[in-house]
């Protein structure tokens, strides 16, 4: 079959690769979307950084050459001897972390804490391929309501999910989302699900005016007005309950802190290239919860693919092109990379 492999600092290579093998508590899925998201251009630019480089990966034993995409949808192929609940044919999305089970964070259910955590795409095989093999557990099938299309956005749908999990959003509290990419976009209708108004603020326009109509109850462009101020006026002088950080940029996490109201919680779900300086004077003073999210759960999974089937998670607007196997790099990350960054989501369809 055909893949894009991962072989370190870029060098991703399309090769001919052999079909996955299948276990018996497994199936082969046949990909139809693999989704391409910033962590793909980090680990390409800058890489190794989550991919197993040196080390084989503890729960996998796998390290590069790694077969690289981590969002994945498809219909199963083949079914392993040992799986009874899944059948051929049946539409799935792929929950891609993988955990030792038997640490102290897996036993108390914190699996994203298991110090052996795999992710496909970085310690083991991904989704950039014609076929990927996956155990049957981890496998979620879709309602006949909620099309491939919907479910392409599911894994970062999951990271949005669990960063609004984390952030204990309550009934009525507010919520401020900064930046509005595929990820926050995606935060910004969990927390709305879940709490009281929600915020967006972003410098692009683009941005913006889908966060509107995606049910952000004010945008704020940061360019143009004191978002800060802003913030403070639709919050009654006292500033939102939870800010959420989705921008990853150099000052973004110390501007969550500064606006995010005295005793509030911070959720930072990014992953940052550059160390600012800090005062952590405002974090004692203020009381504020500074809070990280990794990646997400089986659970939040499960709500996110509840959610799509009634229509409280609107993905499609968030799909911005689908290209073949062998654009990845020319037409994907260039896309990505470019200074208009007028993209949300790019699809891979690895048969096309
Ligand atoms: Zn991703
Ligand atoms: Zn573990």
């Amino acid at each position: 079959m055909k893949a894009l492999v991962y072989h370190g600092n870029r060098d991703l290579r399309l090769e001919s690769v052999p079909d996955p093998r299948l276990g018996n508590d497994e199936v082969t899925i046949h990909v139809d979307y693999c989704g391409i998201c910033a962590t793909d251009i980090e680990e390409y630019l800058y890489g190794p950084i989550f991919m197993s480089g040196d080390e084989p990966n503890p729960v996998t034993g796998k390290k590069i050459p790694i077969i690289s995409g981590h969002e994945i949808t498809g219909s199963i192929h083949d079914v392993g001897r040992d799986v009874h609940n899944l059948a051929v044919g049946d539409r799935v999305i792929v929950n891609g972390v993988l955990t030792c089970k038997t640490c102290f964070w897996c036993k108390r259910g914190e699996t994203t804490q298991c110090p052996s955590m795999a992710a496909v795409g970085f310690n083991i095989d991904g989704g950039l391929a014609d076929y990927i093999s996956w155990p049957a557990s981890q496998v979620i099938r879709l309602p006949y309501n909620v099309s491939s299309e919907q479910a392409a956005l599911a894994e970062p749908a999951s990271v949005a999910l669990h960063a609004v999990r984390r952030s204990r959003l309550q009934l009525g509290e507010t919520t401020a989302v900064l930046g509005v990419g595929a990820v926050g976009m995606l935060v910004m209708q969990a927390a709305k699900a879940i709490g009281g108004k929600v915020f967006a603020v972003d410098k692009r326009k683009m941005s913006l005016d889908l966060a509107k109509t995606l049910g952000a109850d004010a945008v704020i462009n940061s360019d143009e007005t004191d978002a800060g101020q802003a913030l403070l006026d639709l919050t009654g002088g006292v500033g939102p309950d939870v800010v959420i950080d989705a921008a990853g940029g150099k000052d973004t996490p110390e501007l969550a802190m500064k606006w995010a109201r005295r005793g509030g919680r911070v959720v930072l779900v990014a992953i940052y290239t550059q160390r600012p300086e800090f005062d952590f004077n405002r974090v004692v003073s203020t009381e504020v919860e500074v809070l990280g999210s990794l990646a997400y759960q089986q659970r939040d999974m499960d709500e996110v693919v509840r959610m799509l089937a009634n229509d409280s998670l609107k993905t499609l607007p968030l799909i911005s092109d689908r290209i073949r196997l062998d654009e990845v790099i020319d037409k994907g990350f260039a896309r990505m990379l470019a200074p208009t960054k007028d993209v949300f989501r790019i699809l891979v369809s690895p048969s096309d």
